[in-house]
């Protein structure tokens, strides 16, 4: 069997803590001019943590910033967060991410430093590892990278999780919290077009197509509310990855819808990916049958259906 990590999994759109994941390879850290050291990189990180949240919570108590670390001598890996406030949803933290990113030198601001979380995935659900715990390197087959404690000394794993259990700390928001145009758009659709609701017909579609491309183990969800375009693949059999190309055993996957075409993404290649590269995918193409099939549903709300039709796209 495949080791595995433990990981804090965040979906869905209740309050969270603010977060910032921060990954950098030392050779990058090399590269970036005026030159950095590691000791200076994450001091500038967390100042840049420490003043956003007093910018937007003048109240905020600076003890209760939470940092763990899981660095090795290739790449510094640190997560900050703090348990003395949450923010009203994921929109909320990734508008509060930009915020901290925008007070780094030019040179920690790079794609792929510091993750945001409405971006991993586009909008997939987030993971953060438990306390205590290694990542599981699938290459090398060893447990790496043990994330440890910088601070409090004396808190609790609950002092680092995104979204604890009985969480009473006061909700934030903050008019410097602002959430993208995009963003807004999806909400307000979300609320007054239902017509964006996915069908069984487009459900049906959708497992057509991951026939008709080869990709199996899966069983197929419907998209949740709050990301009406991501159709889950939870994983019922071991099976071959498209995107990784070897087997997988226990990792789940995801369709994400974009207008009229829908791409398969992978939560392991996800993971793997080099920092500042973005999440690889492929595209489910439409064969003849599948689009006769498409054509001859019965379609009122769809306004966007015959989009899917054009086969050139
Ligand atoms: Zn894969």
């Amino acid at each position: 069997r495949e080791g595995h990590s433990l990981h804090e999994i965040i979906d869905g759109d209740e309050p969270l803590r603010p977060i910032i994941d921060f990954d950098l390879l030392v050779e990058a850290l090399n590269a970036i001019t005026p030159k950095l050291s590691s000791g200076q990189a994450k001091n500038l990180l967390c100042r840049a943590f420490r003043d956003t949240c007093l910018e937007i919570f003048p109240e905020w108590d600076k003890e209760t910033m939470s940092i763990a670390e899981s660095s090795d001598e290739k790449k510094i890996s640190l997560h900050v967060l703090t348990f003395g406030m949450r923010l009203p949803n994921i929109a909320k933290v990734s508008a509060f991410t930009e915020l901290v990113r925008k007070k780094l030198p030019a040179g920690l601001q790079k794609k792929g430093i510091i993750d945001n979380i409405a971006n991993i995935g586009s909008f997939k659900s987030f993971s953060l590892r438990i306390l205590g715990t290694p990542k599981y390197d699938k290459k090398t087959d060893k447990h790496v990278r043990i994330k440890k404690v910088i601070r409090p000394k004396d808190g609790s794993i609950f002092d680092f999780m995104i979204r604890p259990p009985n969480d009473d700390s006061r909700v934030i928001d903050s008019p410097l919290l602002v959430v993208p145009e995009s963003e807004v758009n999806r909400c307000s659709k979300e609320n007054n077009d239902t017509s964006s609701e996915t069908t069984q017909a487009d459900f049906d579609f959708v497992e057509s197509l991951l026939g008709e491309n080869g990709i199996e183990g899966y069983t197929l969800s419907f998209p949740s509310d709050n990301i009406p375009d991501l159709f889950p693949l939870t994983r019922n059999s071991p099976s071959h990855c498209p995107i990784c190309d070897r087997e997988h055993e226990s990792d789940n996957g995801y369709i994400l819808r974009n207008k009229k075409t829908y791409r398969f993404y992978c939560y392991c290649a996800n993971h793997e990916r080099e920092p500042g590269t973005r999440n690889p995918s492929v595209k489910l193409t439409i064969s003849e049958t599948a689009l006769q099939r498409e054509q001859k549903l019965p379609s009122p709300t769809k306004l966007d259906r015959s989009k899917i039709s054009d086969p050139n796209d």
